[in-house]
């Protein structure tokens, strides 16, 4: 395939904007190589800018689930735009879809909208402070909750007792609050709540997708439900990748347990800017103009990302088979890849809960942020390049989850093995 053009636009992008991208998981460092620019996109495909097609698993990163460019969704945003774009008051629109959210969302009465899933955990986390008169969190190796300053702590040896900052401009104040568990380890959650009682909450994404897809472990998701019970802390899901995704009611309704605080993001807002964080009264009711704890936004619950959202939750909402067909697309990928990697003899791990996949070229269990970080990069950056050569886009790194939409046809799904079976023989 050929890049000429967005090679140019690369270029010309990296002069004015940093390393070219507005985020980085845009960008090719992990796997070397020019990002790619996308024209438009429409169903299961995207279009670049040198008249490039592919089929897309990232999907823009999860929100589309049904598909670029769904006809509901384009028409409800279009229409809303034409009566103005911002009002800064309150508007009927965030009533029908908060009232649609918590409808479709086990164990929540109340719902603020927020601008991206970074402001929805990190206003989730602040509530959860508030509410509890605690200072520290705990959250684990591998999730993801966004860039704000308390998730961007990183694993290593020491730093379970005294987070260190692993980004620059994370100060070592705000550091030592975010303490360190790892994913799938009750024990290891038991020893650092240690009977201080200093910890406001526990947040983690209930299915983890930052760190390739990782199912919690049967029973993970009840034992921490115990602990926050037995401890006064708050359970927090971030359900900004898996909610609206897994099930109508994400993870909570998929696994049966129930949060205290459940953070939105990316599907909620249908490919909008979009972030919302929910929970039971009694803690929603915390926060300002009725109780205590500030939060705030400009263009929260922005009448077109408004529009945008209730237009794909009442798809979700109304489709009963939505979530098996999704499902039974995810499996005959799964089992496709399976078997042409093996006949191949890659070495490789895939991990599945629902329409999130993704294949670890690893051939212990991916568990936890240590076992997911075992992969073989380097075979991961050939399969990345030898898939896109294919016309088959997924991210650029060993780390992301492969997103399923509903869009994707049979015909698309055996493509993409067939590709995965090619770019193997090169393995
Ligand atoms: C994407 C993501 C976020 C951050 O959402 P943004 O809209 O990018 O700020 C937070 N948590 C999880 C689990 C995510 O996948």
């Amino acid at each position: 395939m050929l890049y000429k053009r967005s090679s140019a636009l690369f270029a010309q992008a990296g002069a004015v904007i940093p390393g070219g991208v507005n985020s980085p998981v845009r960008a090719f460092n992990a796997v070397g190589g020019t990002p790619i620019f996308i024209e438009k996109a429409e169903g299961a495909y995207l279009f670049d800018v040198d008249g490039n097609t592919y089929i897309d698993y990232i999907n823009s990163w999860g929100p589309m689930i049904l598909g670029h460019a769904h006809k509901p969704v384009v028409d409800a945003v279009v229409k809303k735009a034409q009566l103005g774009t911002s009002f800064g008051t309150p508007t009927e629109i965030e009533t029908q879809i908060a009232e649609l959210a918590v409808s479709m969302v086990p164990n929540i009465d109340k719902i603020r909208f927020v601008n991206s899933g970074t402001e929805a955990c990190m206003s989730a986390v602040r509530l959860a402070r508030g509410f509890t008169g605690k200072e520290k969190i705990i959250k684990f190796a591998g999730c993801y909750h966004g860039h704000s300053d308390s998730f961007l702590i990183q694993a290593g040896s020491g730093a379970v007792t005294f987070g260190s900052p692993n980004s620059p401009g994370v100060t070592q104040g705000t550091a030592k609050d975010t303490l360190l568990a790892r994913y799938n380890d009750i024990e290891n959650v038991e020893a650092i709540i240690a009977n201080k009682n200093e910890i406001a909450c526990i947040i983690l994404e209930p299915v983890a997708g930052n760190m390739g897809c990782i199912p919690p472990k049967p029973d993970f998701l009840k034992q921490l439900r115990v602990l926050c019970d037995a401890h006064n802390i708050l359970l927090i899901f971030d359900e900004v990748m898996t909610g609206f995704r897994l099930a109508k009611g994400g993870a909570q309704e998929l696994y049966g347990i129930n949060a205290d605080i459940v953070c939105f993001g990316k599907v909620i807002g249908g490919g909008l800017p979009v972030g919302a964080f929910a929970a039971r009264s009694d803690i929603m009711n915390y926060l300002a103009p009725v109780g205590p704890v500030y939060q705030a936004g400009t263009l929260s619950g922005n009448p077109l990302a408004m529009a945008a959202g209730l237009a794909m939750l009442k798809e979700l909402n109304s489709d009963e088979e939505i979530y098996n067909r999704l499902n039974s697309k995810t499996e005959y990928l799964h089992e496709g890849l399976s078997k042409v990697l093996n006949e191949n003899k890659v070495v490789h791990t895939i991990n599945r809960v629902g329409s999130m996949i993704s294949v670890h070229f690893s051939k212990d269990e991916v568990v936890d942020f240590e076992t997911a970080a075992k992969g073989n990069n380097d075979t991961f950056k050939a399969f990345f390049h030898g898939m896109l050569n294919e016309g088959v886009y997924i991210a650029p790194s060993a780390f992301e989850t492969w997103f399923i939409t509903d869009a994707l046809s049979y015909a698309d799904l055996d493509k993409t093995i067939e590709a995965c079976n090619t770019v193997s023989k090169s393995l």
